[in-house]
């Protein structure tokens, strides 16, 4: 079978990562979690007081300090996942919490921060055989993807999801702050004016409200078939 790109793009919380981390333990394939990177870049503004009280970014001196910022992605067997090195540091669990979410749609809107990210994002899909998750994944960093998807679920029932996943670590938040911290991103996410979040115009619509992990993998892998056939 030919090896192929599969872009998953969406709202925020549908389960595009576990989704997509699926497809890629079932087809032997890279998962790349682009928003880990978008969310690394985040962290660094953070520690380095580059995000100003109200919460704007301080884009002239985020941008001069980019080529400071050394992101990686290591597959740990252990997590099933991979895990995100920030300049050396393994700062995958850190990337999930509020502080991180909260500002995240301020830095990735920023030209000069898509454009490092895209390139680095480009450079992982060279050789295929990748899942790659995001916003602009079907329509800016593989266009030429072989499939791609494009995933939403009803708001209410994001917010409950994520609550559900930071509970069970332990993180404290209310369901009320989650679901406001789900519709402010898809709002910024849908309305920045580089690379809005936009379903592309070839990808398939997978509305994931009432369907199990297992339903939507049985749902892909028969579409994934097909395209390896057409190929
Ligand atoms: O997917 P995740 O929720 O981790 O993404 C966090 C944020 O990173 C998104 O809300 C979005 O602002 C940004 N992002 C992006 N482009 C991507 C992936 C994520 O702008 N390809």
């Amino acid at each position: 079978m030919k090896d192929i790109i599969i872009a998953i793009d969406g709202y925020s919380s549908c389960g595009k990562s576990t989704f997509a981390k699926a497809i890629a333990a079932a087809l032997g394939y890279t998962f790349i979690d682009s928003g880990a990177m978008y969310r690394a870049v985040t962290l660094y503004a953070l520690r380095h007081g580059l995000v100003a009280g109200d919460g704007r970014v301080l884009e002239r001196q985020l941008v001069a300090t980019l080529p400071r910022i050394d992101i990686r992605l290591a597959y740990s067997p252990e997590r099933g996942a991979s895990d995100v090195f920030l300049n050396g540091e393994n700062v995958s669990e850190e990337l999930r919490l509020t502080p991180v979410a909260g500002h995240v749609s301020r830095v990735s809107e920023l030209a000069e921060v898509r454009r490092r990210m895209v390139a680095m994002q480009q450079e992982m899909g060279r050789r295929k055989a990748i899942v790659m998750d995001g916003r602009d994944i079907g329509t800016v960093v593989f266009p030429q993807a072989e499939l791609k998807i494009f995933m939403t679920a009803a708001p209410e029932i994001r917010a409950m999801r994520r609550y559900q996943e930071l509970l069970a670590k332990g993180a404290s938040a209310t369901l009320e702050e989650i679901e406001r911290s789900v519709r402010q991103r898809d709002e910024t996410d849908e309305n920045r004016a580089v690379s809005p979040l936009r379903k592309a115009p070839d990808a398939v619509l997978l509305d994931n409200s009432h369907l199990s992990v297992g339903e939507q993998l049985a749902w892909v892998m028969q579409r994934i078939r097909q395209k390896q056939e057409e190929i």
